[in-house]
């Protein structure tokens, strides 16, 4: 027989309690947080969908591994095993390892960065930019049109627009762009798939204008799934073979093995060319530590080239997309605004949508989390104009393209059941939907402001 239900491929064998509060509870904690669910405590929190960044659960394999650990300074044997499977999955032959993504992507944009350079992405990562533009630089994204319509069907919607990438070349004069970044899946673009067409085609023009090409790979494994189910000349294909033939298109790659490699910390920068590979380890070893362990503890390592085997397997991939999609499409016939179709790591809310009534500069997709959480303990974030709204020189918000609300699904973590929970606390939210009011930023820093602003109610 076939089964419609899809199973989590896997039984619990330990277990980690959730804390359960009231409504009442949680308006104290969230006027406590000063309404940026960042400010929160854990154990305020009962369903936590913040991140998918390492908060995965690890394997019993991955624990064993723990205990394995080689902790030597150099030469470390998990660092060995460690290059090794990157080496294997990457074809790259310099491995650094970082003890999260952004230490991967300080140390290549330092080096690639200052002013007067410009670096072009499918979407910059929030830290990605950040990095960016801290050395000096410029960063533009060139999403392909369709991606800005939430509700439209298209199978690669975190795809690169190749006409603006060729013009953009041209514009700025190839010497000055850093490098080209397709980030697989695209996370703050929604969680869509790069298809390899698009791979091929980005890859192409920088060869053709000799630009560096960097792939930002922390869901490589769930790009690679929706490879696998959408474009035909790759079903016959394994995920992993599929990933391999993505970093063959490109020079270098940056991993926040956080996601993807189902590890709670670590990362790593893979390259090909040996001299920007040399003036990177002269950056990893003044902040990051030594060669053979980056910021990593040889534990880290250990379970970090487990679980980048593991995240390879076809029922744990099924499962992972599936159980998203799952969501998702609940959500979808219930009627709230979801960004279509669903991606791989998490259910994008369009609160411009859903909140139709709250203007950009009321912040709208931070109203919708903060209701998530005072009605379920649902901790989501907010990606709109509070993470990416900008100020003219009046002081006025320049919104971001969109006002979203992640669900962001951590690996391996919970079941069905508490998607359904999270379904049913939508069912209630929607009918007071128009209730709602929007929030006004009260203090904020310079940069990456999301993390630490305080709000208040409108
Ligand atoms: C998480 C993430 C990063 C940064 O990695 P950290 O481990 O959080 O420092 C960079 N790019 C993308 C696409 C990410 O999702």
């Amino acid at each position: 027989m076939k089964h419609k239900t899809i199973i989590e491929p896997f039984r619990i064998k330990s277990v980690e309690p959730l804390s359960l509060s009231t409504e009442s509870e949680r308006k104290e904690y969230l006027k406590k947080a000063h309404y940026n669910l960042f400010l929160l405590r854990s154990e305020e929190v009962i369903i936590d969908f913040l991140t998918d960044s390492g908060t995965s659960a690890m394997s019993a394999d991955q624990w064993a591994g723990i205990m394995l650990g080689d902790e030597s300074y150099a030469g470390s044997r998990s660092w060995l095993k460690m290059e090794r499977t990157i080496k294997d999955l990457t074809g790259f032959d310099h491995i650094l390892p970082t003890h999260q993504g952004r230490a991967a992507e300080r140390i290549i944009y330092g080096y690639l960065g200052g002013k007067g350079k410009t670096f072009i992405s499918n979407t910059h990562f929030d830290t990605t930019r950040a990095n960016i533009e801290f050395s000096g630089a410029d960063a533009i994204d060139i999403p392909i049109p369709e991606s800005a319509d939430t509700s439209l069907i298209h199978p690669f919607k975190g795809n690169m627009d190749v006409n603006r990438l060729e013009k953009l070349i041209a514009e700025t004069g190839a010497e000055n762009i850093g490098a080209v970044i397709l980030t697989v899946t695209n996370n703050s673009g929604g969680g869509q798939p790069v298809s390899m067409r698009n791979t091929k085609a980005v890859s192409a023009i920088c060869k053709k204008y000799g630009i560096l090409m960097l792939l930002d790979c922390c869901r490589i494994a769930e790009n690679s799934y929706f490879v696998k189910h959408r474009e035909p000349e790759y079903a016959n294909k394994s995920y992993k073979e599929i990933a391999q033939e993505m970093f063959r298109l490109c020079d270098g790659a940056a991993m926040s093995s956080k996601k993807d490699a189902l590890v709670n910390m670590g990362g790593f920068l893979a390259l090909r060319d040996k001299k920007i590979a040399e003036a990177c380890t002269s950056l990893l070893i003044i902040t990051e530590g030594f060669v053979t362990y980056g910021g990593l503890s040889g534990r880290d390592m250990e379970a970090l080239a487990i679980g980048l085997e593991e995240v390879f397997d076809d029922h744990y991939l099924e499962y992972r997309i599936k159980s998203t999609t799952y969501l998702g499409e609940h959500l979808h016939k219930l009627g709230v605004p979801v960004l279509m179709p669903i991606g791989g790591h998490a259910v994008y809310v369009d609160a411009k949508k859903f909140y139709d009534h709250i203007p950009v500069d009321e912040y709208p997709a931070q109203a919708l989390a903060c209701d998530l959480y005072i009605l379920g303990g649902i901790r989501t974030v907010e990606i709109g104009s509070v993470m990416f709204g900008k100020y003219d020189e009046n002081g006025k918000l320049i919104p971001a393209p969109q006002e979203l609300v992640r669900l962001a699904i951590p690996r391996r973590v919970y079941t069905q059941s508490h998607l359904e929970f999270v379904i049913e606390t939508f069912e209630e939210l929607i009918k007071h939907r128009h209730d709602t009011k929007g929030y006004k930023i009260v203090e904020e820093p310079q940069f990456l402001r999301h993390f630490t602003a305080k709000f208040e109610g409108i």
